[in-house]
């Protein structure tokens, strides 16, 4: 294999599949477009869900990107394993009905070991499938790769709620018993155990079926479209090829690290876990921040705030206790000025509403210890009510407040503080729509035609008809509260193929909307 940068493998994915007929999109903005369903784009497929769902056709049906995404599932990952991180790079091509498995399978094994791109071996490269799945299992045997590499996995089954689903494929490297110290083996992968010997890089989507409550797996009817959407970790490529031990060494993050020991007069091998976890959420905060994203309390600013606040915690642990995550934000956009533009624009601005947050987050800490010292001052025994307030309400951290309380020989009613962490959790999450699904293919958007025309000449204000009323893709006849509507002229543009959309107020005789 041979050493390459992050760089060239962006750039080296992109090329494979631009000779394939595909055409390049942009990376979309962190924060989803006219998407309420979801916080985060949390893949390349996220960007893309219009072409997905049939409600929007692209000119070209092959596309190719590298899109900026943003994993909170993931954060107490981060540090803990080789290969997680909550902002992360996802290298993703797409077929909108177009290609399917006989092409996919035998271009990812061109991709993947072909000298002229990753020049990976293919004796370290493994194959989970959907056991169902034999169209797949036969063609990776046409494609070169052994049988014993084939590994069955009943989870790989791609299905969120109705609507697209169908089996998929993931492609593992084998980092070699170094990275197995029980030394398991293939086990790892049949058994489905979280390890950083196997390293999961890409997987690949067959989305062919079209999911329905009610219905068997088996029974579900075939697409209209078939499509195929996959994604491969930047950083996890850049691990393996760069043969680090974990995606931390690699040059997407070395420099970060690099100037946190400058910072902090810390060695990174002292305390890994520090580095790594600061390392990646400065890199979040610098992209979600430049995609316009805000601190707050709730939804996607409280995210950015806990991502800050953990960032900060680590810092303590080595040192830290002056603000210091904006002079990070400068090597971070140097680091990825050149393949994303945009972040460059706003540097400033993003170094102060970090700084700002870091010393609102200071003076959260010292008013929280005063608090707790009068609580403490009652008993030294804290209920989890008082310890929920103080993490609820003031924002202080529950494994700051636990630290006190021990140090002082008292104690903290935990098992009442998750009690109601979980309520609160619960709340929160029933107060969004039901996540991440995507909508079912609509057979009446996809039926339905029109000659819209777009003005260029007049974006203030148009007169127009309305030539088309659905309500969750399904064609009705008036609407209330919401639904799409089409009209035959209009001065909203959709830019980046229809990722940003113009907002705008349409009103009639009787009606008025958003
Ligand atoms: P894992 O099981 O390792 O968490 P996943 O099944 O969640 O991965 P997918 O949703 O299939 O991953 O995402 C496609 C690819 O994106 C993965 O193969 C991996 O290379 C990469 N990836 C996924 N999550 C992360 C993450 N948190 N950080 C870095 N890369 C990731
Ligand atoms: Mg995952």
């Amino acid at each position: 294999m041979k050493k390459i940068t992050g760089q060239q493998i962006r750039e080296l994915w992109l090329k494979f599949f631009k000779e394939k007929g595909h055409a390049q999109i942009e990376s979309s903005s962190l924060i989803p477009h006219g998407d309420p369903t979801l916080l985060w784009i949390n893949s390349g497929v996220a960007a893309l869900k219009d072409y997905f769902d049939g409600t929007t056709i692209p000119n070209n049906r092959r596309l190719v990107n590298v899109q900026k995404s943003i994993r909170t599932n993931d954060i107490e990952n981060v540090g803990y394993t080789a290969r997680h991180h909550t902002f992360f790079e996802m290298l993703g091509n797409f077929s909108i009905g177009d290609y399917f498995r006989q092409e996919m399978v035998p271009w990812a094994i061109e991709l993947l070991t072909s000298p002229d791109y990753y020049d990976m071996p293919l004796d370290k490269l493994y194959f989970t499938y959907h056991p169902s799945d034999l169209d797949t299992y036969n063609t990776w045997i046409k494609a070169g790769v052994d049988q014993s590499h084939l590994i069955p996995l009943e989870g790989n089954y791609w299905e969120i709620g109705e609507g697209p689903a169908g089996p998929n494929t993931e492609v593992f490297f084998d980092r070699g018993p170094k990275y197995d110290p029980e030394n398991k083996g293939i086990e790892l992968l049949k058994e489905d155990i979280d390890n950083d010997r196997y390293v999961e890089i890409w997987g690949i989507v067959f989305s062919q079926f079209n999911a329905k409550k009610g219905v068997k797996r088996e029974d579900y009817e075939q697409l209209p479209f078939k499509n195929i959407d996959t994604g491969a970790g930047l950083e996890r490529i850049a691990c393996v090829l760069q043969d680090t031990p974990t995606n931390f060494e690699t040059d997407l993050f070395m420099p970060i690290i690099k100037e946190l020991e400058q910072i902090s007069q810390v060695k990174y091998e002292e305390n890994l876990m520090a580095f790594r976890v600061i390392a990646d959420h400065i890199r979040a905060l610098t992209f979600a921040l430049s995609d316009g994203a805000t601190f707050a309390n709730e939804g996607r600013g409280y995210v950015l705030r806990r991502l800050l606040r953990r960032a900060m915690r680590f810092g303590q642990k080595i040192n830290i206790e002056e603000p210091f995550l904006s002079d990070l934000v400068d090597i971070v956009v140097s680091k990825y000025e050149g393949f994303y533009p945009t972040v460059a624009l706003n540097v400033n601005n993003i170094k102060k509403t970090i700084n700002d947050e870091e010393v609102r987050f200071i003076s959260t800490l010292k008013s929280g210890e005063t608090l707790l010292q009068s609580v403490l001052e009652k008993s030294k025994n804290v209920s989890g009510d008082d310890a929920f307030k103080l993490y609820d309400t003031y924002g202080f951290p529950f494994d700051l407040t636990k630290e006190i309380v021990l140090e002082q020989g008292g104690s903290v009613d935990e098992e009442r503080f998750n009690q109601l962490l979980e309520e609160q959790r619960i709340r929160a999450r029933s107060a969004r729509v039901d996540a991440a699904s995507m909508a079912t293919q609509s057979r009446d958007l996809l039926n339905f035609t029109s000659e819209s025309t777009f003005l260029y000449n007049n974006l203030n204000e148009i007169k127009t008809k309305v030539i088309g009323l659905f309500k969750g893709g399904e064609k009705v006849g008036s609407l209330q509260e919401s639904g799409e509507i089409v009209v035959e002229t209009t001065n909203f543009y959709a830019e980046s193929g229809g990722q940003v959309g113009d907002e705008g107020v349409i009103s009639g005789e009787n009606f008025n909307a958003r």
